[in-house]
C-alpha cells in the first residue's frame, strides 16, 4: 500500500542524507493539493521558504501565483514542489550529489499526487526530469510525454524577475507557455474514446518534444 504525502513529508522532516541539512532552518517539503492534476517542480527554497516551511512563498512565488490566475487555477488547486527540499546557502546552485540525495522524495512525491501534467520551472528541474543536458530557453514551449503523463518546461519565476520582469522577452514565452499548461491539462483530461474508436480527442498542443530517453535502470521511476 502506497504511503500519504503526509507520512512522506514527515519522514522527509528529519531527512540529513546532504549537507544541505546542516544549514536549512527546515525542510520545505510541498504544498497543494495531493490529489492535483498539475504538479510544479521548483528548484530549491530560498530564504523566505526556508523560514516560512513552503515552497513559493517569495516574490518568485508570487509570480507563480498570479501566473495560475491568470489560467483560473489557485495555489490550491496544484502541487508545488522543488528539486531540492532544503535552501542551499546563499541560494546557490544544487549540487549534483544533492540532487541525487534529494530527488527521491521528488519522485515518492510524484508517485503519490500522481499528476497529467508536470510543469519543471528552470534548468536543474527540467535537466532531472527529462534527463537532459539542454537548456530551458530550448526545451520550453514544448510538451514532453513522460512515463504517461506530459512535461511542459517552463522559465523559473525568479529568472523572470531577475532577467527583466514584465518586460523581457521571457515574460511573454511564460504567459505562452502557461497557456500551453492550460491547453495541455484540458486535454489530458478529456475521457479518451472507446476502444471501438470515434472521434479523435483534442488536438496535442503544438510543438510536441522529440522522444524521451528511456530512464532504464532508474527503479525508482517504476513507482509511477
Ligand atoms: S536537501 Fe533533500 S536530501 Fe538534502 S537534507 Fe534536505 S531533504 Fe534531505
Amino acid at each position: 500500500m502506497s504511503r500519504t504525502l503526509v507520512a512522506v513529508a514527515a519522514e522527509a522532516s528529519t531527512c540529513t542524507r546532504c549537507r544541505l541539512a546542516e544549514s536549512r532552518t527546515q525542510v520545505v517539503f510541498g504544498v497543494g493539493n495531493s490529489d492535483a492534476d498539475l504538479l510544479f517542480i521548483g528548484e530549491a527554497p530560498g530564504f523566505h521558504e526556508d523560514k516560512q516551511g513552503e515552497p513559493f512563498v517569495g516574490a518568485a512565488g508570487q509570480l507563480l501565483t498570479r501566473m495560475l490566475g491568470e489560467i483560473g487555477l489557485g495555489r490550491e488547486d496544484v502541487y508545488i514542489t522543488n528539486v531540492l527540499r532544503c535552501r542551499p546557502p546563499g541560494n546557490r546552485d544544487p549540487l549534483p550529489d544533492e540532487i541525487e540525495s534529494c530527488t527521491p522524495w521528488l519522485i515518492e512525491t510524484i508517485s503519490i499526487v500522481q499528476p497529467l501534467v508536470v510543469v519543471t520551472l528552470g534548468n536543474f528541474a527540467t535537466k532531472f526530469v527529462l534527463n537532459t543536458q539542454r537548456g530551458i530557453t530550448s526545451m520550453r514551449g514544448s510538451v514532453y510525454g513522460w512515463h504517461g503523463r506530459k512535461v511542459i518546461p517552463t522559465f523559473h519565476p525568479a529568472a523572470i524577475l531577475h532577467g527583466g520582469g514584465e518586460r523581457s522577452r521571457q515574460f511573454v514565452d511564460l504567459h505562452d507557455d502557461f497557456a500551453l499548461i492550460r491547453a495541455t491539462l484540458d486535454a489530458a483530461a478529456q475521457p479518451s474514446p472507446g476502444p471501438a474508436g470515434g472521434s479523435e480527442g483534442p488536438a496535442a498542443p503544438s510543438g510536441t518534444g522529440p522522444p524521451l530517453p528511456e530512464r532504464v535502470g532508474d527503479e525508482q521511476l517504476e513507482l509511477f
